[in-house]
């Protein structure tokens, strides 16, 4: 199978004037990377905590039976595949969890456990004999809200009593109802409306707080206030749980807007290294000989998973037209789709039923990729002033992690340029990317 592409003429691919047109919010950025994610990011670094009382214990666990769940909830964690918490979660988790309630900032990069952590926090803090909302998570967008319910969908389907409604564009509430579900998950802008505008919960009843991707809705125009403005209407005792993958000032200053007397948990990010990588480069002529080449690696490429990328959306589908009448089945990935039509292609490559992505640098930055052994370059990365660009190149290649998978990359040179951004990106470092004859494509280990 392969999703229709936009026909381009050959060679049109050879324009360069197109990069500058695929932009991508921080929250699509967000969302795509969880939804191309299929587990945990390894981690090798350390937590690191902050807190107010040094002498205040700290616990950490190593199982989840040692949290003392509801057994339906444990149930609901073992049914996801989860088989001990992950780096962040160990620390976390006693701290949602503790009695009396515990403030929390977490900062951790993305794929590191922080939706699953207050999920269960969240799960296991409702009690189920008042029908009112108890718990609220803010999250940025729509699409988000949904990924974070179907978390907590799956983590409680063995407590079918827990109910959960989502304040999101669409849902519609008859004026005068009130409502009985035990957790809200929405947008700030719809959560505003119920709780406040509306009435139909009583947000001095909420007794535990979600913010999630703080760094994301600081992003975008207007969450923040919402954010803030929600907040006054908590219950001194709320607890608050404020998670960010990143960690810059506003994003603190924001916090301690929300979080009074919080425990500050942070995971650095793990480096991305070229060390497990094979590199290679094909010599080809012209764009039509770089289409042969993949054809002549197709096979071997299509061993793993591979993402190609190209420098311009317009190359992309040219190449991915080319490769589906050629019988190949292809996914891309452009700025052309709807939010919508990025998941669904993401999904399925996620699934494998797509072994080669195409696309172009809107994949690069922030979406770790762990699962696909290949990534071609069709195009070298190169900035505006037509350099080589190093670091997106490290993004698309490299693996984090000490026992960080090994890859191959395969660049595709058909210029006297190119080969001066291939070595320069070489020197850069310091790590030889080796010729590789496109015929001879089985020289590839
Ligand atoms: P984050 O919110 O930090 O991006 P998630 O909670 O979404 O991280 O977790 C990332 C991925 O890892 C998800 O696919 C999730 O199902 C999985 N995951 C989370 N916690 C565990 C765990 N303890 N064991 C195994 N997989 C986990």
């Amino acid at each position: 199978t392969s999703i229709s592409v936009p026909t381009v003429k050959d060679g049109d691919s050879k324009s360069d004037d197109d990069t500058s047109e695929e932009q991508i919010s921080p929250a699509e950025k967000s969302l795509l990377q969880k939804i191309i994610r299929k587990g945990l990011v390894e981690t090798t670094k350390d937590i690191e905590i902050q807190r107010q009382d040094p002498n205040s214990p700290l616990y950490s666990v190593k199982t989840f039976d040692a949290l003392h769940l509801k057994p339906a909830l444990l149930k609901g964690v073992y049914a996801l595949g989860f088989n001990a918490p992950s780096r962040i979660q160990e620390t976390a988790l006693p701290t949602l969890l503790a009695d009396p309630p515990q403030n929390m900032i977490a900062q951790s990069q993305s794929g590191t456990g922080k939706t699953a952590a207050f999920v269960l926090a969240m799960l296991s803090r409702v009690d189920v004999t008042k029908e009112y909302p108890q718990v609220l998570c803010l999250s940025p967008t729509y699409e988000l809200a949904i990924q974070t319910g179907e978390v907590a969908a799956k983590m409680s389907r063995f407590c079918p009593e827990i109910k959960i409604k989502y304040a999101v564009r669409g849902e519609e509430i008859s004026r005068g109802s009130k409502i009985s579900e035990h957790i809200i998950i929405g947008t700030p802008g719809k959560v505003l409306d119920w709780g406040q505008k509306f009435k139909f919960f009583d947000l001095s009843k909420i007794s535990v707080f979600v913010l999630d991707e703080a760094d994301v809705m600081i992003a975008t125009q207007g969450h923040q206030d919402q954010c803030i403005r929600i907040h006054k209407l908590l219950p001194r005792t709320c607890q608050m749980m404020f998670f960010s993958a990143t960690y810059e000032p506003e994003v603190m200053n924001f916090a301690e807007i929300i979080v009074s007397n919080p425990l500050i948990i942070r995971l650095l990010r793990e480096e991305e290294s070229l060390d497990n990588i094979k590199q290679y480069y094909i010599r080809c002529k012209n764009v039509d000989e770089k289409y042969t080449a993949i054809t002549n690696i197709y096979g071997v490429i299509t061993i793993g998973q591979a993402i190609i990328f190209c420098h311009t959306k317009k190359t992309a589908s040219w190449l991915a037209g080319k490769m589906t009448k050629d019988g190949h089945a292809v996914a891309i990935l452009s700025g052309d789709l709807t939010v919508e039509q990025r998941i669904s292609v993401l999904d399925r490559f996620r699934a494998g039923l797509e072994k080669v992505l195409i696309t172009t640098n809107v994949l690069a930055r922030g979406i770790d990729v762990e699962q696909v052994t290949i990534v071609v370059n069709f195009d070298l990365p190169m900035d505006q002033n037509r350099q080589a660009d190093c670091e997106t190149y490290l993004h698309r290649i490299g693996r984090t992690g000490r026992f960080g998978k090994s890859g191959i990359a395969i660049n595709l040179i058909d210029s006297d340029h190119a080969m001066e951004l291939c070595r320069t990106i070489e020197k850069h470092f310091g790590k030889k990317i080796h010729y590789l004859d496109a015929e001879d494509a089985d020289e590839i280990e």
